[in-house]
């Protein structure tokens, strides 16, 4: 398999951005251009440190893409540094992927809801239409119905399609195979983005390997969950070398701020590593049993298989659940005002502890009493 390089990209992805941004300078800034010296006077930063700042590590304005941190990324998710981008948090990427491939008005997203609210947010904003190939809620759980989101893509001529895997709230595992197919039928048309925020969770390959061979298959991933590193906002965009460099061009001109940057780095030791694998077998034990504990329970009338760090499940009375839940002090997400979802509920997996709580709030009055 031959390897895109970012100057001679295979055909089809620099397509999809939008037209007058494909050859976009973006802003020059004092960090754009790699160049020598010892006296640094051309970023109008102060002489001097903060005395806040004790080693002055902030006294500079950071390296827009940390070569260190992006390395290390580029390591762990299983791609070249230049396949990645970091932003603030995967959010930042959706927004970007939106802005620069979606002309206002003419250029939509396909979407599968009930999905995490980011693709719709950021499609507004941008003023691209927003094409909905709802979930299917089948006997064995939530299934993506990717004909109808490839069929649409087609036919309307989106430039992006969403999914979401594990999806959020749903919980559903999208197969690799299934990414391959759908790429492989909108090559040259549209960019398939997968959401992989919860894929440690699931014990299952990440799309990224997809990304060589299918330069239209962009990968969302994140510090925000198993790492534990959500107040940080670092997330990455794993995708073509030559999508990546469009949009480092719209990003803003710093967009890492070092701090965070340097902890994200001491966040991705083999340590830390060893130790965000083995919680995430922690998470996956104690998703097994508070699925088995739910469903157990009167009043609940399903709980999702789930291969992410949480549970949906569906009440005969989801206000006096959550009502009750409140009153023992343990807030979940309502997920009534989604589609299909008017009696839903989404529990993250917690301590064990916590989610005792869970189940001791829920269990039926007279038993509780
Ligand atoms: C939490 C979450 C994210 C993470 O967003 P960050 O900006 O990286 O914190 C992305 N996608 C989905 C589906 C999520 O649930």
């Amino acid at each position: 398999m031959s390897t895109p390089s970012p100057t001679h990209p295979k055909p089809g992805v620099l397509d999809l951005v939008r037209e007058d941004l494909r050859a976009f300078a973006g802003y020059s800034s004092a960090r754009s251009h790699k160049v020598e010296g010892t006296v640094w006077l051309n970023a109008n930063e102060s002489p001097w440190t903060n005395a806040a700042d004790g080693a002055g590590a902030l006294r500079r304005y950071p390296q827009p893409q940390p070569d260190a941190l992006r390395a290390r990324l580029a390591e762990v998710y299983g791609v070249r540094p230049e396949q990645l981008l970091i932003g603030r948090g995967s959010d930042e990427a959706i927004d970007l992927l939106v802005r620069a491939l979606c002309r206002a008005e003419h250029d939509p997203v396909v979407i599968a809801p009930p999905v995490f609210g980011m693709y719709a947010v950021c499609a507004r904003l941008q003023g691209a239409p927003i094409i909905e190939a709802p979930l299917r809620d089948y006997a064995d759980g939530w299934i993506a119905d990717l004909a109808a989101m490839r069929d649409l893509a087609t036919a309307r001529r989106a430039k992006i399609v969403f999914l979401c895997s594990p999806g959020n709230p749903t919980g559903e595992l999208i197969p690799l195979a299934a990414i391959r197919a759908m790429a492989q039928m909108l090559v040259g048309r549209a960019l398939v983005v997968v959401d992989e925020a919860y894929i440690e969770y699931a014990d299952a390959p990440s799309a990224a390997s997809l990304i060589d061979e299918y330069p239209n298959i962009a990968v969302l991933r994140t510090l925000s969950k198993l790492h534990a590193l959500a107040g940080a906002r670092i997330g990455c965009l794993l995708a073509d070398p030559a999508l990546i460099e469009v949009l480092r061009r719209c990003q803003a001109p710093y967009p890492v701020p070092e701090p965070c940057a340097a902890l994200a780095l001491r966040a991705l030791s083999p340590e830390a590593l060893a130790q965000a694998s083995e919680r995430a077998a922690r998470i996956r034990a104690e998703r097994g049993r508070m699925l088995a504990a739910l469903q157990s329970l009167a009043g609940v009338r399903r709980v999702y298989p789930s291969a992410g760090n949480f549970l949906l499940a569906r009440f005969d009375d989801a206000e006096t659940a959550y009502r009750r839940l409140l009153a023992a002090g343990v807030v979940v997400r309502d997920m009534r005002a989604s589609p299909g979802l008017g009696d839903a509920l989404r529990i993250t997996i917690g301590t064990p502890d916590e989610n005792d709580a869970v189940f001791a709030a829920l269990q039926p009055v007279e038993a509780a009493a």
